[in-house]
């Protein structure tokens, strides 16, 4: 190329949105790394969709379309994505770091023999050269990092960017698919979905999060009907999971998932750093607590001293009659 190469992750019929994050900050990146912008995206029912991503800022789209790629499983799609990168030679790699994206980016970085900064929360060009920006020691520093080799090859945290169009449109490019017997080595037997329409924690744009100052498990709720109103996806303190008071899938913190919403509001947290660092880089920080003292208003943008059973649902109310009015 050189140039950036965004895989595109596409699942039950549309892009993750952290695909086009990615591929909206690689268009800004592109002209000061000095090369073009690509897309892969590769899976079963995949090639209708390849032209839109066009929309941003690709100029080039290859794609793999077989039902091959569309198990679940990363090992065949690095079988077709490992040799476009090597014939291609592109100066960056990004990825979005779903659960797939995770799986993916670790074994092309095996296979290809390359260093893998995950968990990126900002991209730069310094002096030519992509720069990544990710949290450490639990959130506590962010460091920036390079890369030693040719080939920088990163995975990008859910909502670190802006999902933009452009307005430009992409070639599309056909790629052989040939998969290995070793990828084609293992089969999924059955799958079924835990959460059906269930907003996806990490890639929501907004989280509503209860913790144990909800007292019960029914009392989740009051959180979930917030959530609803406001088409957000629902969290959990691990004191609440742990209580069986609500999914481990929905537990944000240090061993549960790290979000990064627009908005995110804590309702009866206390704010343990476990927790903080699940959530600290949201855009804004809601916290509802009857203790004043709670660390969760240290690090809150707006917080509420009150009893979440009477602050939650007027704040639900409020949302309503906003989209009402
Ligand atoms: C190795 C390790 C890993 C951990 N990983 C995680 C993790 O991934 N995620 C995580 O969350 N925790 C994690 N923890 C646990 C963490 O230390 C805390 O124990 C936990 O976050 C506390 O959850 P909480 O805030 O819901 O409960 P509490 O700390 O008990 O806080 C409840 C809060 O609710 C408030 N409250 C009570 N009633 C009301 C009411 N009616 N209205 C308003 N407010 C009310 C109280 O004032 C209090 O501040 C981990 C701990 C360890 C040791």
């Amino acid at each position: 190329m050189p140039g950036i190469l965004v895989v595109a992750e596409h699942r039950n019929g549309k892009y993750r949105r952290v695909s086009l994050e990615v591929l909206s900050k690689a268009r800004e990146l592109a002209g000061p790394l000095g090369g073009s912008l690509s897309a892969v995206v590769t899976g079963s029912g995949v090639a209708d969709a390849a032209a839109e991503l066009g929309a941003y800022g690709a100029e080039t789209v290859y794609v793999a379309d077989d039902a091959a790629l569309g198990n679940g499983l990363a090992a065949p799609h690095v079988d077709v994505i490992a040799p476009l990168i090597e014939q291609q030679s592109p100066s960056a790699v990004l990825i979005g770091a779903t659960a797939m994206g995770k799986d993916l980016a670790a074994a092309l970085a095996v296979r290809l023999g390359v260093g893998l900064n995950a968990d990126a929360t900002d991209l730069s060009a310094d002096g030519g050269a992509l720069m990544a920006s990710k949290p450490i020691f639990g959130g506590q520093n962010i460091v920036q990092c390079g890369w030693s080799g040719d080939l920088a090859l990163a995975l990008v945290r859910p909502n670190s960017f802006p999902a933009e169009q452009s307005g430009g449109s992409a070639s599309v490019e056909t790629l052989p698919v040939s998969i290995s017997e070793r990828a084609g080595a293992v089969a999924v037997t059955a799958s079924k979905p835990t959460d059906e329409g269930v907003i996806s924690l990490e890639e929501a744009s907004i989280i509503v999060s209860g913790g144990r100052g909800l007292g019960a498990p029914e009392h989740f709720a009051v959180v979930e009907a917030l959530a609803a109103e406001l088409g957000a996806a629902v969290g959990a303190s691990r004191a609440a999971v742990d209580a069986g008071w609500y999914p481990h899938p929905h537990q944000v913190g240090q061993t549960g998932k790290t979000v990064s919403p627009n908005l995110y509001i804590a309702c009866g947290i206390s704010g343990a750093i476990q927790h903080k660092v699940g959530m600290q880089t949201s855009d804004v920080i809601i916290a509802v607590n009857k203790d004043e003292e709670a660390p969760i208003f240290g690090f809150s943008d707006f917080g509420v001293v009150g009893d979440l059973f009477e602050v939650v649902p007027q704040l639900q109310q409020l949302v309503a009659e906003r989209k009402a009015g």
